[in-house]
């Protein structure tokens, strides 16, 4: 018996990094799931490196555009007809000082980053079980004030606050909503960011633990939230960030 067992759960994002590391522990606890992103061709690989069968339902939809969630809620629903899970984890990064943010920098981060989160949540609350969770990803820059991420960071402190905000009204049916903040983890996103072996090396340097994050640090702390042993928890934050925050 897995704990996911006739469980069905969105991941936006899904086809890559923390996303893909979360659908591939969902799948081994049981879960359907499905896994949103805009690259069919991420998708496509992703399907096949998890060869999950037909408990696996990748849809290509892009969170930022209002008509492309509502097709893939629609395509969701009639396939599995409510959701015990949402992990709206489907991010890009844009840094720069705020001098160098163009108004289309502005519109694509906002529009992925936020719009996207809320909408997904907001247009998926019909279809919530009674007892689901939301899972938000946030990011440890929400703690830090960089002067070479005010929009990146400003966007992902709206999200962390969503989730507080959130959880009373989710609270009346029972559904509960967090975040999850990651610190310094190695997927596409990280190293399109820090590319060379130095920059890493000095991410590395600022974590107590002493090494950078994995995708799967994070899916653990996201299957936690999304399972029944976080049962009393919610409108809460937790960083996944091998103590990075608690340090400075
Ligand atoms: P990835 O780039 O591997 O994952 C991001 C995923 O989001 C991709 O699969 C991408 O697929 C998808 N995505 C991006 N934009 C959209 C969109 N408009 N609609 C649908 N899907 C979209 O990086 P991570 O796994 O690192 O990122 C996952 C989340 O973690 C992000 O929200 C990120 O901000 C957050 N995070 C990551 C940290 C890190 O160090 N890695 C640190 C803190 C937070 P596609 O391009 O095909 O759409």
């Amino acid at each position: 018996m897995g704990e996911f067992d006739g469980k069905t759960v969105l991941v936006t994002g899904g086809g890559s990094g923390i996303g893909l590391a979360t659908a591939d522990l969902l799948l081994s606890a049981g879960a359907r799931v499905v896994i949103a992103g805009r690259r069919p061709e991420r998708l496509e690989d992703a399907a096949g490196e998890l060869r999950a069968g037909d408990r696996l339902l990748p849809v290509v939809a892009d969170v930022a555009d209002p008509a492309a969630v509502d097709r893939l809620l629609s395509t969701v629903l009639a396939r599995f007809g409510v959701l015990h899970g949402l992990f709206a984890n489907a991010g890009i990064a844009r840094f720069g000082p705020a001098a160098s943010v163009s108004e289309q920098d502005y519109d694509t981060l906002m529009n992925t980053n936020f719009r996207g989160v809320f909408q997904t949540v907001q247009k998926a609350m019909p279809m919530l079980a009674h007892d689901a969770s939301v899972v938000l990803n946030g990011s440890w820059l929400v703690h830090r004030g960089l002067a070479t991420t005010p929009l990146y960071a400003a966007g992902k402190a709206a999200v962390v606050n969503l989730a507080r905000s959130l959880a009373g009204d989710l609270g009346a049916r029972g559904i509960r909503i967090n975040a999850i903040s990651p610190g310094f983890i190695v997927t596409d996103m990280f190293t399109g960011i820090a590319s060379s072996a130095q920059e890493q090396e000095a991410s590395r340097l600022q974590v107590p633990l002493g090494r950078l994050g994995t995708p799967a640090d994070v899916a653990q702390a996201a299957m936690f939230l999304l399972s029944p042993r976080s049962s009393y928890i919610t409108g809460q934050e937790l960083l996944v960030d091998g103590g990075l925050i608690g340090s400075v």
